[in-house]
């Protein structure tokens, strides 16, 4: 299964990001310690979302993280103080394709999702006949994931507070459970400012400071602060900020 992170703090470049500390993203790539349902390394591409200036800019590659030389050169000259990036390992039956892979973005947001919808595709079937012709035609991937983004974006207008983009984020996550029962949900979303995340079976963890707030699928290092998130909660955090409430309370 995929691993993801977010970032929110003091300007960092994405590459700094995506590789330091003694259990980074790139580790995580190949050597994951949380990985659940058969998924072994997240070798099907990775991709990074970051907040400059408040400008959303986003890298994406179906290459795995550790052999994008190109790609790790250009994201350490890039960077911001609002990261999102994740590694994916493609679901069975779904393309291994550079769209296939988070961040998905919209306007100021950027999304990821690590897990599946058991069922697919007929278990998706009849919500995505709520959306418009016009985001089927334009969906980036033929995956779960790029049809969850697609309906919390016909959801939420652009301009939404995060208020509104948590509870649509949370209703989503109960919806599909309850439609489509044994899904992993584990989403996770940012416009730069805040972090909004899920548990919904895989695992998370979070990591506090008055300045600093990252929430990633494992620990990226060993610092003694990084709290795991139990089963079915939504997260909203910001730097010296953090609330869980469970996710069937919403
Ligand atoms: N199902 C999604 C995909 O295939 C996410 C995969 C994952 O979490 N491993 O892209």
């Amino acid at each position: 299964m995929c691993r993801h992170l977010a970032y929110l703090g003091p300007q960092v470049s994405v590459r700094d990001l995506l590789t330091e500390g003694e259990h980074s993203l790139l580790q995580q790539s190949f050597q994951p310690r949380d990985m659940r349902r058969g998924g072994v390394i997240n070798a099907d591409g990775y991709g990074a979302a970051w907040w400059d200036k408040s400008a959303l800019h986003r890298y994406r590659s179906v290459t795995p993280i550790w052999a994008d030389a190109s790609g790790c050169e250009t994201l350490s000259a890039v960077g911001g103080n609002a990261i999102l990036a994740a590694v994916r390992s493609a679901t069975i039956g779904m393309p291994v394709v550079e769209t296939a892979c988070a961040p998905f973005i919209y306007g100021p947001w950027a999304f990821s999702h690590n897990g599946f919808v058991a069922g697919w595709p007929d278990s998706l079937a009849e919500p995505a006949r709520t959306l418009p012709v016009t985001d089927l035609m334009t969906l980036e991937a033929p995956t779960d994931s790029a049809v969850l983004w697609a309906l919390l974006r016909h959801r939420c207008a652009k301009d939404a507070s995060t208020g509104e983009w948590a509870a649509a984020v949370a209703e989503l996550t109960n919806r599909t459970r309850e439609s489509a029962p044994g899904s992993r949900l584990n989403f996770l979303l940012s416009n730069g400012s805040q972090i909004i995340a899920t548990t919904c079976v895989h695992s998370l963890s979070v990591l506090l400071t008055d300045d600093v707030v990252l929430v990633a699928s494992e620990p990226t290092t060993d610092d003694k602060g990084w709290r795991h998130v139990k089963d079915g909660q939504l997260i909203v955090a910001e730097p010296g900020r953090l609330r869980i409430t469970p996710l069937n309370r919403q």
